[in-house]
């Protein structure tokens, strides 16, 4: 998988003891405090939580991980927080440690609040369509749970399998259906945080409407566990479609497959998924799968529809992508089910290659351009530009790639490939897009970050901080 781009994070020294004895001092009351909690101490044991998915590769410079509590209840976790506070420790929520911007990183200095333990499924509502659920329940595991009941969490990261309820929250996450059903914002009513000072905060309603006061849980979602720590969350439901249907649509060039999305747009069909595969994304999965994809065209379109109709659905979708050149295929359950395979896990990355990722959205409208816009970046720094994009809101995962000569070291990336990405977060930025569509800043991208925000917008996101938090003590260095 690709580093998520692009500017340096800012490194902790990881072999400094300072601040241990702060830290042991915590463990301590906190085994005193609360004798059935597990605190891992510092260790080489607890490496595994010093990294996400996305700084994986670090794991072999650092020797010893974080402090790890395992709060099995929202009141342990306000122990926790109200104590590391007292003792001035900076806290980093986890979930399943799946962020690809470096969101959960944490040094042998902090204390990492994981939510593994916190896995129940509280109530499910089919009368209310909701559930209350704690977050280090995995996205996947609530839905095969909401099946009996005929209901689905739409949510669904590509990570679906992997990441948490609350990990999804604090990225505010996307998926591949949410071009029909929204990002995880849309499906989340109300949330039960822990702040600071160890409070524990209800914000939201069950109710599908409430404006009353401030919309706290629009600020918490996304706000990668800066502000809090989200020990529940209500979060919306919607009936099984009775029917879903796959759809694929080759074209001869990446052009004309970007060109078709606007085809989609103004028929009436609203498929639940869009995805859009450039040529050198199907080539890469082919090479990678032994897929014939290419043999198919040199793009394609990977549609779900689903819901009522579908056949009329079908024939509509079908005629809009004829018309602008596609070859169409409605896919058989099976052959279906294979290419969305390819979809979740069907590209490789050649180990003689350096790379970098990105998750740059635009107005869908203008994902031509930015498409049209690779062989620019390509040419100006030497660099090879492929992409899969959830095209169904414009968000786009780009793998920038460099062959490595003969006898360079791996380990030395150039910097051709941290400009490149810039330059089409610049240009996504161009075309009113960000720098971010659904991966989060963490620690990765928080040169990216300032490229977007006004200085203005920036310090009424630190005065927020501070209110929520003086003391900086959650995941510091992260988000803002
Ligand atoms: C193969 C793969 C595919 C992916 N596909 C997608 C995709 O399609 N769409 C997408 O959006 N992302 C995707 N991701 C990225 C990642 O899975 C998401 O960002 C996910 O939401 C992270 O969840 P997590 O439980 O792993 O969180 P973590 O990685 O543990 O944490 C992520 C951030 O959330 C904070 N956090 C976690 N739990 C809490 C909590 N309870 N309270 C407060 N803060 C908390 C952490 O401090 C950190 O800042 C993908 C990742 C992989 C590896």
């Amino acid at each position: 998988m690709p580093t998520e781009l692009a500017t340096p994070a800012p490194t902790a020294p990881l072999s400094s003891l300072e601040g241990a004895q702060p830290l042991q001092r915590l463990i301590g009351e906190l085994q005193a405090e609360l004798p059935q909690l597990e605190v891992r101490v510092p260790s080489a044991l607890t490496r595994e939580y010093a990294v996400d998915a996305s700084t994986r590769g670090r794991l072999a410079g650092i020797d010893i991980g974080p402090a790890v509590a395992f709060p099995s209840t929202a009141a342990e976790v306000q122990v926790i927080v109200r104590t590391a506070a007292e003792l001035g420790i900076a806290v980093v929520p986890r979930g399943a440690g799946s962020g690809l911007a470096g969101g959960a990183t944490a040094d042998e200095r902090q204390l990492v609040v994981s939510t593994e333990r916190l896995d129940r499924v509280v109530e499910v509502s089919p009368l209310d369509e909701v559930a209350v659920v704690e977050p280090g329940v995995i996205n996947a595991d609530l839905n095969r749970h909401l099946e009996p009941y005929g209901l689905f969490y739409a949510p669904d990261p590509a990570s679906w399998d992997i990441s948490s309820i609350g990990g999804n929250i604090a990225t505010n996450a996307g998926g591949l259906r949410c071009a029909k059903y929204g990002v995880t914002r849309e499906s989340i009513l109300a949330l039960d945080v822990v702040l600071a000072d160890g409070a524990l905060v209800h914000v939201g309603h069950r109710s599908i409407k409430g404006v009353t006061g401030l919309d706290l849980v629009s600020l918490f979602v996304g706000s990668e566990g800066i502000l809090g720590i989200v020990v529940a969350a209500t979060v919306r439901l919607r009936p099984i479609p009775v029917a879903r249907r796959t759809v694929s649509a080759f074209f001869a060039t990446t052009a004309a497959g970007a060109d078709a999305l606007a085809a989609i747009t103004r028929s009436t069909v609203r498929p639940s998924v869009v995805e859009f595969f450039d040529s050198r994304t199907l080539a890469n999965i082919d090479a990678h799968s032994g897929s014939t994809l290419t043999a198919r065209g040199g793009a394609l379109l990977l549609i779900e529809l689903d819901g009522y109709g579908i056949d009329e659905q079908s024939a509509d979708l079908r005629a809009a992508l004829e018309a602008v050149g596609g070859l169409v295929t409605e896919e058989s359950v099976e052959d279906g089910e294979a290419l969305w395979e390819l979809r979740r896990s069907g590209r490789g990355f050649d180990p003689a290659e350096w790379f970098a990722g990105g998750d740059i959205a635009v107005p869908k409208s203008r994902i031509p351009e930015i498409f049209a816009h690779f062989p620019v970046v390509e040419e100006r720094f030497g660099v090879t530009v492929g992409a899969v994009a959830h095209a169904g809101d414009g968000n786009l995962h780009p793998v920038i790639t460099l062959r490595i000569p003969e006898g360079a070291d791996p380990g030395v990336v150039p910097p051709q490939l941290h400009d490149a990405a810039v330059a089409l977060a610049e240009f996504a930025l161009e075309l009113g897009g960000t720098v971010s569509g659904e991966h989060g800043i963490g620690s990765s991208k928080l040169g990216l970050a300032a490229l977007e925000l006004s200085e203005r917008s920036r310090e009424a996101q630190h005065a927020i901080k501070r209110a929520l938090d003086p003391a900086a003590l959650f995941n510091p260095g992260k988000a803002i």
